[in-house]
C-alpha cells in the first residue's frame, strides 16, 4: 500500500510516515520534550500543568510524553490548586492584552488556545 499520509504535527503530505509525523517536527517534539524533562529534574513532583506553564509546552504533548512512558508525573494530573493557577494564568494573560492594547503594543503573551485541539 502506497497511501500518502499526512504528518500529525504540520499536515504535510509525505509517502512514508512510520511515527506519523514527519522529521522537521519529530525535532520540534523532541526539543520540548527535552525541555520539560529538565524542568521536571528541578521540579519533582510537579503537576503536569504547572509544567505546562513553566516550559510553555502544549498539555497535549506532554500527555503524550506521559503516555510513551517517557515522562513521569507523580501528583495528579491536575489538581483544584492547578485549576486555581490556570485561572490565575489565563486572568494575567488577559490583563496583559488589556494592557497591551492600552499602550498600543503588541503583547509579548499571545493565548496559546486559539484552536481547540481537544477531544
Ligand atoms: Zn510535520
Amino acid at each position: 500500500m502506497t497511501a500518502v499520509q499526512s504528518c500529525k504535527g504540520c499536515g504535510k503530505l509525505f509517502s512514508f510516515l512510520p511515527r506519523g509525523l514527519c522529521a522537521d517536527c519529530i525535532d520540534v517534539r523532541e526539543e520540548r520534550f527535552q525541555t520539560v524533562r529538565e524542568w521536571l529534574r528541578d521540579n519533582r513532583g510537579a503537576s503536569v500543568i504547572a509544567a505546562c506553564q513553566a516550559t510553555g509546552v502544549e498539555e497535549r504533548l506532554v500527555a503524550e510524553f506521559i503516555r510513551e512512558g517517557r515522562l513521569e508525573f507523580s501528583g495528579p494530573t491536575e489538581s483544584a490548586r492547578d485549576q486555581q493557577a490556570r485561572e490565575a494564568l489565563r486572568a494575567k494573560l488577559a490583563g496583559e492584552m488589556t494592557a497591551a492594547q492600552a499602550n498600543g503594543t503588541t503583547p509579548t503573551s499571545a493565548p496559546r488556545r486559539g484552536m481547540n485541539v481537544r477531544r
